[in-house]
């Protein structure tokens, strides 16, 4: 399509209702191979528009090569899935959480990792955001979240000691499971403190139906459970979320940690994301640090709980296991 039958289309229809603001978006498969059915040939047209859905810098989307390969992708992870909860072939890997003052662990996050038999270890950012959109992504947290409750049994019997770990809530947990029945029943069977399980949730949890969400977190830490507040400072409304929400600790974005031309703008602000924790009397932690520079720089600022490469990757249970018999443990709250 040409660009001036866009403008043609855009100005007819501004003429008829001028107090709108009409976007249009346009995707299109170019028909190069007439054996294929009409239905796919408007899956494809529908592709292409999916892409560019939100975007205001685009308009027009061709469906291409690329988006038959990411589709095909796409289709195979939600192929495999099944089997692969079937065979425990997803992993819970653990990156530990230490307080940079007295080198004591506080604690660790369980992140995904997805082991296929005869393949190579695959990443979250790989097939998460897949089953995220596609609504799979409830069984394989369900299956994360028990897979933490029986590893905090294991370990309170072999060393009589109840270590948590923090597991990731999905926002689409919220909307396609019961997370409060689930996630009591799971503390109940496996007769665990559900401060041991503490729960990190993203803001955009909040977005749809923040009175619902609110309500949720209350009675999740009546319950007893320890909410965090994961990625904090990456969205729009940060700020104006605290407000409602009653969470426990704030996980400062990673973002803030990225090599930037500014650092000491990026500085400033994390100055005073953590003055705002103390206001609020939240710990805080911060994630994605890798440089000494950022532990000294936090550490002076009063950010001591520190995740991130600097302290260790996230490793396989056995290795954090490792990193208990060496180092003290603590709870931060
Ligand atoms: P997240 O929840 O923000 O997890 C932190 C991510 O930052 C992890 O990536 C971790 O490996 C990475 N990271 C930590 N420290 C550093 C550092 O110093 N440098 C760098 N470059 N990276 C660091 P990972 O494990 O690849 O997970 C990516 C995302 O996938 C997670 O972000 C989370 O949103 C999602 N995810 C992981 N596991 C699960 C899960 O079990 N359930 C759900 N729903 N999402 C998960
Ligand atoms: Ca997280
Ligand atoms: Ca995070």
């Amino acid at each position: 399509m040409d660009e001036n039958v866009l403008h043609e289309i855009n100005s007819n229809i501004r003429a008829y209702i001028s107090e709108y603001h009409i976007m249009n978006y346009f995707g299109i498969y170019e028909v190069l191979d007439t054996e294929i059915s009409v239905d796919l040939m408007i899956d494809r047209a529908i592709i292409a528009l999916n892409r560019i859905k939100g975007s205001h810098s685009e308009e027009i989307c061709y469906f291409s090569d690329e988006h038959r390969d990411e589709l095909l992708y796409e289709q195979r992870i939600i192929a495999d899935f099944k089997a692969a909860i079937e065979h425990r072939e997803f992993e819970m890997y653990l990156q530990p959480q230490i307080d940079c003052s007295d080198n004591c662990i506080v604690g660790a996050e369980a992140l995904v990792r997805w082991k296929p038999p005869g393949k190579g270890i695959v990443r979250p950012d790989a097939f998460v955001p897949i089953l995220e959109k596609n609504g799979l992504v409830t069984e394989m947290d369900r299956h994360m979240w028990r897979l933490a409750c029986e590893q905090i049994l294991e370990w309170k019997k072999t060393y009589d000691k109840w270590y948590s770990i923090s597991v990731n809530i999905s926002t689409r947990d919220f909307f396609f499971c019961d997370v409060y029945d689930i996630v009591v029943s799971l503390v109940e069977e496996y007769k665990i403190p559900p401060s041991s399980l503490k729960l990190e949730v993203t803001e955009s949890a909040f977005a749809n139906d923040r009175g619902k969400m609110v309500e949720l977190i209350k009675r999740l830490r009546e319950y007893g459970f320890i909410i965090e507040m994961d990625d904090f400072g990456s969205g729009y409304s940060s700020l104006n979320m605290l407000k409602d929400l009653d969470v426990n600790i704030l996980k400062l974005d990673m973002r803030f940690f990225e090599n930037s031309e500014d650092q000491e703008r990026s500085r400033a602000i994390i100055r005073a994301v953590i003055k705002l924790a103390e206001e609020l009397k939240l710990p805080i932690i911060a994630e994605g640090v890798e440089k000494q520079a950022d532990i000294d720089f936090l550490h002076e600022s009063g950010c001591r709980i520190i995740q991130g490469y600097f302290y260790g990757k996230p490793m396989q249970v056995k290795e954090y296991e490792e990193m208990l018999k060496r180092q003290i443990y603590k709870e931060i709250i």
